[in-house]
C-alpha cells in the first residue's frame, strides 16, 4: 500500500488515487492565445515539462508566487491523466489508458519566461517551479471530453475556452507525447490555454469550472 501525502496523488471522482508522474504541457494549442503572446500555432505540438512536484490539489489551495518572480500568470487548461502505462508502439486508441480529465492551472512566471525567450533558454523555471500545476479532482470519461471551461478571478470572467477551439485534439496530443516520451500511469497532459491569460495578485480568489462537470476554487497568498 502506498503511503503518499495529498500532494503526491491525483484524486479521482470514483475514490481512486493515482500517484502523480510527469506533466507534459502543450503550448499554443488555442490560436487566439498564441496570437495574444505574439506567436503563431506551431507546425508540431509545442511541449514542455513540469516535474511531479509542480502538482498541488486545486481545491482550497493557497498558491504562492515564488520569491524570484514578480509576475505569476494564470493559464486555465483541461488536464488529462493517464491511468495505465501505455505500451510501447501504441499509436492510437489511447482513451482506454486514460483515468479521466479535470481542470488545471499552468501557472507561469511571465517575467522569468520573457527573459528565457529572449535568451533562447529553457522554460523549466518559469513553468516548472514547485506548485505550478494545481489540478482538480479527476473525472472518469468514456470518450474524449467535449466541454466548455472557464476561469474567474474575484467573480470576474477572465478566460473561457471550449475543446472545439483546440488546434490539435486530445488523441493527437497524447499520440505525439507518447511517441517521444512513453507515457506512464500518473502522467498528466496539460492541453493548452485559451486567450485571456494575466497576472495574479495577493488575495485573488480563483474559480475554475468545467461546465456541467465541476467547479473548484483556490486563493493567492
Ligand atoms: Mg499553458
Amino acid at each position: 500500500m502506498m503511503n503518499l501525502s495529498n500532494h503526491e496523488y491525483f484524486n479521482v471522482n470514483d475514490g481512486r488515487q493515482i500517484s502523480v508522474g510527469t506533466f507534459y504541457c502543450i503550448g499554443r494549442n488555442y490560436s487566439a492565445h498564441a496570437r495574444e503572446m505574439g506567436a503563431s500555432v506551431p507546425d508540431k505540438p509545442l511541449v514542455f515539462l513540469k516535474p511531479r512536484t509542480a502538482y498541488i490539489p486545486f481545491e482550497n489551495a493557497t498558491l504562492t508566487c515564488p520569491s524570484f518572480s514578480n509576475e505569476m500568470h494564470h493559464e486555465v487548461e483541461i488536464a488529462i491523466v493517464i491511468g495505465d502505462d501505455i505500451p510501447l508502439g501504441v499509436q492510437n486508441g489511447f482513451e482506454k489508458y486514460i483515468a479521466g480529465y479535470g481542470i488545471a492551472l499552468d501557472l507561469t512566471l511571465r517575467d522569468i519566461q520573457s527573459i528565457a525567450k529572449q535568451k533562447g533558454e529553457p522554460w523549466a523555471i518559469s513553468k516548472g517551479f514547485a506548485g505550478s500545476a494545481p489540478v482538480s479532482t479527476i473525472f472518469p470519461m468514456e470518450s474524449y471530453p467535449h466541454c466548455t471551461f472557464s476561469l474567474n478571478i474575484n467573480g470576474e470572467l477572465r478566460q473561457k475556452g471550449d475543446t472545439t477551439m483546440m488546434e490539435r485534439s486530445f488523441e493527437e496530443l497524447i499520440a505525439y507525447c507518447h511517441s517521444i516520451f512513453h507515457l506512464k500511469a500518473g502522467d498528466c497532459i496539460l492541453t493548452g490555454t485559451p486567450e485571456g491569460v494575466g497576472p495574479l495578485y495577493s488575495g485573488d480568489v480563483i474559480t475554475a469550472e468545467i461546465q456541467d462537470v465541476l467547479t473548484t476554487q483556490c486563493t493567492i497568498a
